[in-house]
């Protein structure tokens, strides 16, 4: 399979798409992007207006479908706490009211909390200076934050802080697992380094590749039915003799 049709769209363009290099070809990694990107296009991921917005997305997405986040964020719009400054002014007990929607308020009203006082304590409330962190520094400090995991610290590092690094999913597993490229348990490291390993690494193509498999997943891939004769990586699955 040839991997050039999609190298006439350049990386940092406003277009999401990024060329897979010839050396690439051959991986199965790069055949499926190659493929799921031509079907589906860009997919402009995050849904957000500012990278605050990215985060606290990431952090109230964990264990929830994303329609229940944008109820939450909306009340946070609303009530005009979508900043640092001002999510860090706010009491504890108005923050769980306003993200009740996103299920478990309690905790994940906690979890904000604690990325602010790390942001406020470590970078003076800077995101940018936060950024500016080299990836592998940044993120091992993020995962010392309460309720950080490492996908809310690689979803943070690539949709709002524009590193260059994989975001492991549910969706991604089940995935690699029906392919026969990992085992269904792999580990979150384990899987990320076969995106690292197939892959460039760039941000857009990071960025676009993970929206795509979270849309195959919602698509075709489910849990319960694999819809193979409708889905565009239907084509590599092993085939009876
Ligand atoms: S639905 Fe089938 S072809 Fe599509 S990703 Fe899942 S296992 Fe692969």
């Amino acid at each position: 399979m040839a991997l050039a049709s999609t190298s006439t769209l350049a990386a940092g363009t406003t277009d999401s798409r990024a060329p897979v290099q010839a050396e690439q070809a051959g991986t199965a990694l790069g055949n499926f992007y190659q493929v799921l990107d031509r079907h589906l296009g860009p997919q402009h991921w995050w849904p957000a207006e500012t990278r605050f917005e990215v985060i606290v997305g990431a952090i109230l997405t964990q264990s929830t479908a994303w329609s229940n986040v944008e109820r939450a964020i909306a009340n946070l719009r609303q009530a005009r706490l979508l900043s640092p400054e001002a999510l860090s002014r706010a009491p504890l007990r108005r923050i769980e009211r306003l993200v009740r929607p996103s299920g478990y308020y309690r905790q994940k009203a906690r979890k904000l909390k604690a990325f602010l006082r790390f942001l406020n304590a470590e970078f003076g409330g800077s995101l940018d200076r936060m950024f500016r962190q080299p990836t592998a520094e940044l993120r091992e400090r993020l995962l010392g934050v309460h309720g950080i995991g490492p996908e809310t610290a690689d979803s943070i590092l690539l949709y709002a802080g524009g590193h260059p690094i994989f975001v492991i999913d549910a969706y991604t597993r089940r995935i690699l697992a029906r392919h026969g490229l990992a085992d269904a348990n792999v580990g979150y490291e384990q899987a990320q380094e076969l995106f690292h390993g197939q892959l460039p690494r760039q941000t857009e193509i990071f960025n676009q590749y993970h929206a795509l498999l979270v849309e195959t997943g919602k698509r075709w891939c489910r849990p319960r039915e694999a819809r193979c004769q409708e889905c565009p990586l239907g084509r590599f699955l092993e085939r009876e003799p």
